[in-house]
């Protein structure tokens, strides 16, 4: 975008959104048109008053300093001879709430003080005569308010549609007029995608009217209404009705998520576009007309990925589980993973898409995804290898956390087993390196990671009252998952070829170190899960024993957060406890992945008991509905119940192992992922005594079945 300025509004926008403007003429027939644009902020391009594209929140969240994506649209067949650009711009995540409000200090702040909103556009017309033209964003474009009079990512829109457009003067160029972090878009586009009507009008005890939509989701609301200019629509978002049936939102904290509508004359259709509320119902609290409920659209808008993965069981609580785990990733997956779509918060915390990634790999295509999260993650390592917990880095996170920095090495791994593309492995793997280097240059222990805050197995259950960390040892989660990280750079190095004799002799005395210290005795669930999963005990069928007995004495019940309940079942059936596996798959009393369900989840709770037994929330400190990590219990039900296995050593299911593992205590199981080499399947079933099973395999596999191993071709088989 040479020809192109970054252009900004000659008056302060506060919170309104701002427009710019440029007509002109085209004199001669065109060929083709291509419209670039993209924002320090977001943006919506019309042309000649039709919307441009469909991207939602264009042009996405990076670390904007280093890098800006620009969308480019063809626009051949939206011009005529007198025409018209319009670029309307708002804060998005580049100045909003989420990027400025929090207490952020240090060169982080500097960076965000010296920001400016602005918006930069390209339109580039070949003429049928071979000729070309240019128009290009420059101070003598005009400069708009507009009728979004406020907008923000937490807070929400106000609209009126009633006033007036006042012209404020030409652009301004932007005191930053630099174009050299522009890119071309590297991630997969933001859209609408899923269209919901309400399924009931409920009349609260407290005399609200609120809308239910079914289910939670990410995404804003539509409305038509008839109305006079100056008649007002006003709604507020909920994920859930509190125990009495009213309307509940505390748990939003100081996200004021506001949708405040002035209408104009006649009939009019609304939603906004440049922000997203987190919601199950909306209450409706001002509207100039009786309420029909065919007039609202809940619109579920996240990133546009391929659907590929499934699984479909005779249980519909395990059926509704694994719904609540797609849409929890559909919730999440807003151009970068965010741990939550409701709150104050939305970031990319490392740990939440870490724990969730090989589940979100199998049921969506998330390769392009996840490469433009790490070039951001790429740009986010501090100068000494750091990986912050939140990435792009809006909190200034500038301590790297076990399991959350690790994101850095487990991610990538696991896009390369599932994708079998080795270039991520060769982008990331500087990065890796540099991380694991800081661990052992900073840890007070050497060969062990010790002495450092970390998250620990955020949110387990043995915690003090009150509080988020649990009982596991910080230092033996965090030098476990260092010893996973050194493992996952030596299995990467060999992939790409690297020398990594340094980080072979390092892993072998990091699992030295591991078992000298902590000499198979264990505390908690997570302590013998990570112990037993990531290889570092010895005996490991005395320490699954020990596993099972403590999860005996804990009243038979999983106590992990979301670390530990990521593995937990995993290290339960690789170690001759399936059955064990699935009685806490299965259960249905609180605390077990089913309880929610049980309540009425739809997406996947932040808290095992996000709503306690007796119908109380979990207190507004942190309390979201639709956080996906526990959700990551999906790649066991791939893996294990139906058994489809990736093999490392032909990556990308070019090889597929094939280990069902079926219980009686369900009838029918079945998962089907749609990988690069064409459709994978497995399902089992009880019948006339025995259990039967189905295997589609597209590539060469191998099948463990009851115990029998057959080498398999391409086809359809059935045991
Ligand atoms: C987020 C989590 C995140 C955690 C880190 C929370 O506020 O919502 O999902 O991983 O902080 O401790």
């Amino acid at each position: 975008m040479l020809n192109a300025n970054w252009i900004r509004s000659s008056e302060e926008m506060n919170y309104a959104a701002v427009a710019f403007e440029k007509e002109f003429k085209l004199s001669n027939a065109v060929k083709s048109a291509v419209l670039r644009v993209s924002a320090r902020g977001v943006y919506v391009a019309m042309l000649n008053g039709k919307r441009v594209g469909d991207f939602i929140m264009a042009p996405g969240w990076t670390v904007y300093e280093k890098q800006i994506q620009v969308q480019e649209y063809n626009v051949t067949d939206m011009l005529c001879g007198n025409n018209k650009i319009e670029l309307l711009l708002t804060k998005g995540w580049y100045l909003s709430r989420i990027s400025t409000d929090k207490k952020v200090q240090g060169d982080i702040q500097e960076c965000i003080n010296e920001r400016e909103c602005a918006v930069i556009a390209e339109l580039a017309v070949e003429y049928i005569d071979g000729k070309t033209e240019t128009v290009a964003t420059d101070s003598d474009w005009l400069c708009f308010d507009s009728k979004i009079r406020f907008c923000d990512i937490y807070d929400g829109e106000i609209y009126d549609a009633s006033y007036t457009v006042k012209k404020l003067g030409n652009a301004v160029v932007a005191a930053n007029n630099d174009r050299s972090a522009l890119i071309p878009q590297i991630g997969e586009a933001v859209k609408e995608q899923d269209r919901l009507k309400p399924v009931k009008v409920i009349h609260t005890p407290c005399g609200e009217t609120v809308l239910d939509f079914g289910q939670n989701m990410t995404g804003y609301l539509e409305f038509t209404v008839t109305a006079k200019a100056g008649d007002k629509a006003s709604f507020s978002f909920a994920e859930i009705l509190d125990k009495h049936g009213n309307f509940y939102n505390a748990n939003y904290r100081t996200a004021q998520c506001i949708y405040e509508y002035t209408c104009s004359d006649g009939v009019q259709t609304h939603k906004p576009c440049m922000n997203f509320y987190g919601f199950r119902f909306v209450r409706i609290d001002e509207f100039p007309c009786e309420i029909d409920p065919d007039a609202f659209t809940a619109i579920a808008v996240h990133s546009e990925l391929r659907r590929t993965g499934r699984i479909y069981t005779s249980d519909p609580y395990i059926n509704r589980l694994f719904s609540n785990v797609i849409w929890g990733q559909k919730s999440n997956y807003l151009d970068i993973p965010t741990d939550c779509p409701q709150r104050d918060e939305r970031l990319g915390w490392t740990g939440d898409a870490e724990v969730f990634i090989k589940t979100a790999s199998y049921n969506y295509d998330v390769e392009k995804f996840f490469i433009k999260w790490f070039s951001d993650m790429r740009y986010s390592q501090s100068p000494e290898g750091v990986i912050p917990s939140v990435i792009p880095n809006a909190i200034n996170s500038k301590l790297g956390n076990a399991a959350w920095g690790d994101a850095v090495t487990i991610c990538p791994w696991q896009l390369y087993l599932t994708y079998g593309n080795t270039v991520v492995l060769k982008d990331m793997f500087p990065a890796m390196k540099r991380w694991v280097d800081w661990i052992a240059g900073q840890t007070k222990t050497p060969f062990l990671w010790t002495g450092q805050f970390q998250f620990g197995d955020w949110l387990e259950l043995n915690a003090e009252p009150g509080k988020r960390k649990g009982k596991t040892r910080d230092d033996l989660l965090a030098s476990a998952f260092y010893a996973n990280s050194v493992n996952i750079i030596c299995k990467v190095g060999r992939v790409i070829g690297e020398d990594i004799s340094e980080y072979e002799k390092l892993y072998k005395k990091i699992v030295r170190a591991f078992k000298d210290t902590y000499k198979n005795e264990f505390k908690t669930q997570t302590e013998y899960v990570l112990a037993l999963h990531f290889d570092l005990v010895d005996d490991k069928s005395k320490t699954a024993e020990l596993l099972a007995r403590q999860i005996a004495n804990d009243g038979n019940k999983i106590q992990t957060g979301f670390v530990g309940s990521t593995y937990i079942l995993h290290a339960l059936s690789e170690n001759g406890y399936s059955e064990l596996a699935y009685s806490l798959l299965l259960r249905k009393r609180y605390p077990s992945w089913l309880y929610p369900v049980t309540k009425g989840a739809t997406t996947i709770w932040e808290h095992w008991d996000g709503i306690k037994p007796n119908g109380d929330p979990w207190p507004v400190l942190m309390n979201s509905y639709n956080h996906y990590a526990y959700g990551a219990v999906a790649d066991w039900m791939y893996e294990v119940a139906a058994g489809i296995n990736t093999v490392e050593c032909a990556p990308g299911f070019k090889e597929i192992l094939f280990k069902p593992v079926p219980t009686d205590k369900i009838e029918q199981f079945g998962a089907e992922i749609d990988t690069r080499e064409g459709s994978v399947s497995s399902r089992w079933w009880h019948e006339g005594g025995e259990v039967r099973y189905e295997i589609i395999t597209p590539s060469p596999a191998t099948a463990i079945i009851n115990g029998k191993t057959y080498k398999l071709s391409p086809g359809n088989y059935r045991f």
